[in-house]
């Protein structure tokens, strides 16, 4: 993940704060069919080889030589899927990102996307093309401390690793196109996927969606969450739909949030696709103390986690690769529900806190949060939430992020 500005990295500890109900919690109040639940099909064993080897002391935190290798190790795995090379006219799985020395005006190459493809079946819709990417660059070796990036983003690479194996496993084969992107370079100003969109094998508006995953095996403050944030799905309705009708594996608690939560600036890959207004969905669980330091350690993360992300994103991409009509975007934003769970929740522990005395809030904060606890309670008994209270949502949230975090 990068880090771009300090209040929208407290944005996100607050919302990654909050264990929120499944993604097939819907803003109607009409009842619906009980939400889905599955197990697999990724597993520990499928995720968390990849995750040690790219987060090695070997690897050294991916950056320079040791990022070509770390691309290397990406481009073996999607070879061995089966995926074919989405560059070079089909010859090559690298696109490599050149930059000039502004000292010499020597031009060089600062970095490597590699991408693979699985074609689509259909005659028309493999035209159209499903992108799932994580970055795999990190932080490299800084004052003799090598940045391991266990977390960021060797989880997500992980699961893009393992999601490519399950389509070659089980020969599924989609109707659209199935993109497998690794970006390099998300540490240094998302360069990695701003060159991909502005540099793309086929004209970029063929692309239907687009889905990245950015530290997806930790939580937030270390709180014993099962949650991942899925944000950006208020883009397109259809998305939304998708990610209902698909359910959650077991154990994992999906949580839709508005992408505007974590602030206008992008924190990840993300960023490109929503500017040329492309739906998409961004996956975390979220900052944590060790976040971009030398802690980030493979055996601190949570491996059954970032393997049902995996089996969600499998399945999610499954869908949307071959239903019949593909996602659009759209402007229009209606308030979720799930937004304002989120804040009751966080409400509700940070007063909890309160009581066992591992915080000490304010009278004042007191105040303030048992309101948000009522006011959202009464949203969340209603089912449904207006524009307006969705305001007053975002400025407590914000009045918390200034005073409690
Ligand atoms: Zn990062």
């Amino acid at each position: 993940m990068n880090r771009i500005t300090w209040r929208g990295l407290q944005l996100l500890i607050l919302i990654a704060m909050a264990p929120m109900p499944a993604l097939a919690q819907s803003d109607q109040p009409t009842a619906r069919a009980p939400r889905r639940e599955f197990e697999g099909p990724i597993a520990v064993s499928d995720v968390k080889p990849h995750i040690e080897h790219l987060a090695s002391k070997e690897l050294r935190g991916r950056s320079h030589a040791e990022g070509r290798k770390a691309g290397e190790y990406v481009r073996k795995h999607f070879e061995a899927a089966g995926l074919k090379p989405l560059f070079g006219d089909g010859q090559s799985f690298f696109q490599e990102i050149p930059a000039r020395n502004p000292q010499t005006q020597e031009r060089y190459i600062a970095g490597r996307n590699v991408g693979g493809v699985i074609h689509g079946t259909d005659a028309e819709l493999r035209n159209e093309y499903i992108i799932l990417s994580a970055h795999y660059d990190h932080l490299g070796v800084r004052g003799g401390k090598i940045y391991r990036g266990a977390d960021d983003n060797a989880s997500g690479v992980s699961m893009l690793l393992s999601v490519a194996k399950h389509f070659h496993n089980t020969k599924h084969q989609p109707k659209r196109s199935i993109v497998f992107l690794g970006f390099d370079m998300e540490e240094k100003m998302l360069w990695g996927s701003r060159w991909f969109v502005a540099h793309p094998p086929w004209p970029i508006g063929n692309v239907k969606f687009f889905l990245t995953a950015d530290m997806i095996g930790r939580s937030l403050g270390n709180l014993p969450l099962p949650t991942v944030f899925v944000m950006g799905s208020e883009h397109s309705p259809l998305v939304k739909l998708a990610l209902d009708d698909v359910g959650s594996p077991k154990g994992l608690e999906a949580a839709r949030l508005g992408i505007d939560l974590i602030g206008p600036v992008p924190r990840s890959d993300y960023g490109p696709f929503r500017a040329k207004k492309i739906p998409f969905l961004f996956f975390s669980t979220g900052e944590h103390p060790d976040y971009h330091t030398p802690n980030d350690l493979p055996e601190r993360i949570d491996h059954e986690k970032v393997a049902r992300i995996s089996s969600l994103i499998a399945r999610l991409s499954k869908q949307l690769g071959s239903q019949s009509e593909a996602p659009v975007w759209t402007d229009e934003l209606k308030p979720h529900i799930d937004e304002a769970k989120a804040l009751n929740k966080i409400c509700s522990l940070l007063m909890k806190a309160n009581d066992d005395e591992e915080y000490k809030l304010t009278d004042l904060q007191k105040v303030v949060i048992s309101q948000a606890v009522l006011k959202t309670k009464r949203i969340i008994t209603r089912g449904k939430m207006s524009a307006n209270e969705r305001k007053e949502l975002i400025s407590v949230a914000q009045v918390l992020l200034l005073s409690v975090f």
